[in-house]
């Protein structure tokens, strides 16, 4: 067996004991290569990009629990809706309508995931903590008819500094605690998707209950 799957169980017998999920980030990456990691008992996968994802879909088993990881474009919300069981990465209201818009025409919910952006990189998308902390003062997440806010997703500066690493995973971990303060009547907000192959032992200590983890399990990636 290679690589692939002895990080698979490595990870997941370093993680499940304290219940939290490895969410592998596929992203370029070949189909017997998923297959691999699948083998070897992984179960959810992250993609960044509709039309990888969409290809790679039928080539592996069906019980796969597809996370969609990337920015999504307003006009690809039709394509993914319905095909994944989690979109991670919303990052503005408009693309929050369209989510919602497109899984009531379907009939369907759509778990999803508001991401925050508490890195120094200007280039992250995501929203502001107090855009979103708004947002769930003004309890607007009333009006949604098809979709299921679970928690937040983030990505911490990319840096060596681990004290700033560990300063943006804790004010995500805040963030949670004041909008459930914000809106207890909030049911399920429960995930935090924080943590990747470089910083994921950092986000866990944060209070992480999802790790995005692409290059440790499957090596560098050729984009
Ligand atoms: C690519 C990616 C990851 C995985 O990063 P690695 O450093 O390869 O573990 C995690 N989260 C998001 C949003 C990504 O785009």
């Amino acid at each position: 067996m290679g690589h692939i799957s002895d990080e698979i169980r490595r990870l997941h017998g370093e993680l499940h004991p304290s219940g939290v999920e490895l969410v592998a980030v596929s992203k370029f990456h070949s189909a017997d290569k998923l297959r691999e990691a699948y083998d070897a008992g992984q179960r959810i996968f992250g993609e960044s990009r509709v039309n990888e994802l969409l290809e790679k879909q039928p080539l592996l088993p069906s019980d796969i629990s597809w996370h969609f990881i990337g920015h999504l474009q307003t006009n690809k919300v039709g394509k993914l809706v319905g095909r994944v069981d989690m979109i991670e990465s919303v990052d503005s209201l408009r693309l929050l309508d369209a989510i919602d818009a497109a899984a009531e025409a379907r009939g369907i919910t759509v778990n999803v995931l508001m991401q925050v952006h508490v890195a120094a990189e200007t280039t992250k998308f995501g929203f502001l903590p107090d855009e979103l902390l708004d947002y769930f003062t003004s309890k607007s997440f009333e009006k949604l008819k098809a979709v299921h806010i679970c928690g937040l997703m983030a990505m911490a500066t990319n840096t060596d500094d681990s004290r700033r690493i560990e300063s943006d995973f804790a004010s995500v971990a805040a963030l949670r605690r004041r909008i459930l303060e914000a809106a207890p009547e909030l049911r399920g907000f429960d995930i935090l998707s924080m943590g990747m192959s470089d910083d994921y032992h950092t986000a866990i200590a944060c209070g992480s209950t999802h790790v995005r983890i692409g290059t440790d399990i499957f090596g560098p990636r050729d984009y």
